[in-house]
């Protein structure tokens, strides 16, 4: 369907699959490699999203996480064991996501993980097993959620890549009924750049109430794609990352007079107003106004409130701090939206 050259002309893609409070997802495409960041959304959803944007859900690499809040997790599990890609996470967001879904498990997580080295041997003749019948199972694509059914429990291995470089592997022997089980597990962590495929990603800590929060900057081909929402304000460190972007998904989530009348309980009004919490529509503009290089080609608006934004108000805010540097070529103005995919953006 896809000719060679088409695909040369957009070797570096960013596509937002949704961004906002019911679930965040994009897409990095650089190189030969695509990237999952995030799986707010089911995988069924995320993957007829994908499709709507003109992007394949069995040509993605790996997903991952920027954090544990279930709107940037929600289609984990399922959408990773479909595909049978490796998931990166910190360590702290991966044993937070772990504890939130499995929550009475007894076990400390250095047994955890001795169990599953103990089961390594046992697994690995599963796992040749499944790799053949892989080959076979093309034929489900529109029931990507189907749960694992009795007489169906080899689904999730069916399409396991073992990766050479994994740093843990997680398959107990029966990973149908251990909700915490994935494919591949690999840990990263913020300050330390690394490599998935031609993807050099830099992950940076961000202030927001989870374990071990990161936003991202992504480098292909020479261009520079940050990820920087659910932060409670911008940091040095983070202002340090987002220099020389070519495109910068910012957090836009509230209009503070909205947040503050708004039908919020005060409690959830002063942790999402807290040094943890979402970036206003304000504070962002206030860093397009004054600490923003105006390098971007593109500047997306992300993570906007349902309840205490709305999109032209996050928009005009924006419009107003980047102070006429907007135009065709730089500083092209976007925003993500919660229900629909962002036409995806290519270099
Ligand atoms: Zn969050
Ligand atoms: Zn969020």
């Amino acid at each position: 369907m896809h000719s060679d050259a088409l695909y040369a002309h957009n070797m570096v893609r960013f596509t937002v699959l949704a961004s906002g409070s019911k679930g965040n997802s994009t897409i990095v495409s650089g190189g030969h490699t695509r990237i999952l960041v995030d799986a707010g959304l089911s995988c069924r959803e995320l993957f007829r999203r994908m499709r709507l944007a003109g992007e394949e859900p069995e040509t993605l690499d790996a997903i991952i996480i920027t954090h544990e809040h279930s709107d940037h997790i929600h289609g984990l599990a399922v959408t990773a064991r479909k595909l049978g890609i490796p998931v990166y996470f910190t360590e702290g967001t991966h044993r937070a996501w772990m504890r939130w879904l499995a929550p009475r498990r007894q076990m400390t997580y250095a047994q955890w993980l001795e169990q599953c080295r103990q089961q390594a041997a046992a697994r690995q003749a599963e796992i040749d097993a499944a790799a053949l019948e892989c080959e076979s199972d093309e034929s489900d694509e529109d029931d990507v959620e189907r749960p694992v059914s009795a007489g169906r429990q080899e689904t999730p291995e069916a399409t396991v890549t073992v990766q050479a470089a994994a740093v843990v592997e997680q398959e107990p022997s029966e990973p149908a009924k251990d909700p915490t089980w994935l494919p591949c597990v690999q840990y990263f962590r913020a300050g330390e750049a690394f490599l998935i495929g031609d993807i050099a990603v830099s992950p940076f800590t961000i202030p927001h109430d989870a374990t071990d929060p990161v936003g991202f900057v992504f480098q292909a081909e020479g261009v520079r794609m940050a990820v920087a929402t659910d932060l409670g304000y911008i940091p040095p460190n983070v202002k340090a990352q987002l220099k020389g972007v070519d495109l910068l998904l910012l957090e836009s989530n509230h209009d503070l007079e909205m947040l503050r009348d708004g039908p919020y309980p005060w409690s959830v009004k002063q942790r999402v107003l807290s040094r943890v919490g979402h970036l206003s529509n304000e504070a962002a503009a206030t860093y397009l106004e004054t600490e923003y290089d105006g390098q971007a080609t593109y500047v997306i608006l992300g993570h906007l409130s349902e309840s205490n934004n709305l999109p032209e108000l996050a928009r005009i805010t924006a419009e107003r701090a980047l102070n006429g540097r907007a135009s065709l070529l730089a500083n092209r103005l976007l925003l993500a939206a919660q229900h629909e995919p962002l036409t995806p953006i290519s270099f």
